[in-house]
């Protein structure tokens, strides 16, 4: 008598994850599914155990290529950073009124990635007409206010 065993390999995917990503074949905005594959020893087409690394793909369901998880990592790794800029940019007019000296958001505006030429571009109509500079830290304050943040000095008074 003879036994026959019918064992093969077959990968078993596993559905870990869907979202949105720029698929680098398609080259647009397409659904991902982010799978685990993991090579089963499978005797009768029965998975048994795993016999191999678990692999994990991105899979484009348009164009069904596969791809490194990288290609969404490094997506969303890029994209707060547009928003924080955004944000930053959005929010220099508040944080003048709140007293802030322009000095700091040109600062942060650069360390941003955004050109010093840019950045004045930027901040500087935020205090125009008549800036305030406080005498003591050489800071830039809109008209309107008091105290110099940083050393709590009254701006825009006369020196006697
Ligand atoms: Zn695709
Ligand atoms: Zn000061």
């Amino acid at each position: 008598m003879r036994f026959i065993f019918i064992v093969s390999i077959h990968n078993r995917e596993k559905l870990i994850g869907q979202g949105e990503f720029e698929c680098p074949h398609c080259r647009v905005g397409r659904v991902y599914q982010r799978k685990e594959i993991r090579p089963y020893l499978s005797f009768y087409f029965i998975p048994l155990f795993p016999v191999g690394k678990t692999d994990d793909v991105i899979q484009c369901r348009t164009c069904r290529n596969l791809f490194e998880p990288a290609a969404i990592k490094r997506q969303e790794r890029e994209k707060p950073k547009r928003d924080s800029l955004a944000d930053l940019i959005n929010g220099l007019k508040d944080r003048i009124a709140n007293g802030e000296p322009a000095d700091y958001l040109i600062r942060d505006l650069t360390k941003a990635g955004v050109d010093l030429e840019v950045a004045l571009q930027l901040v500087k109509p935020l205090i125009e007409p008549e800036p305030l500079m406080c005498p003591t830290c050489g800071l830039n304050y809109a008209p309107n206010i008091a105290t110099c943040a940083e050393c709590g000095q009254p701006l825009g008074a006369e020196p006697k």
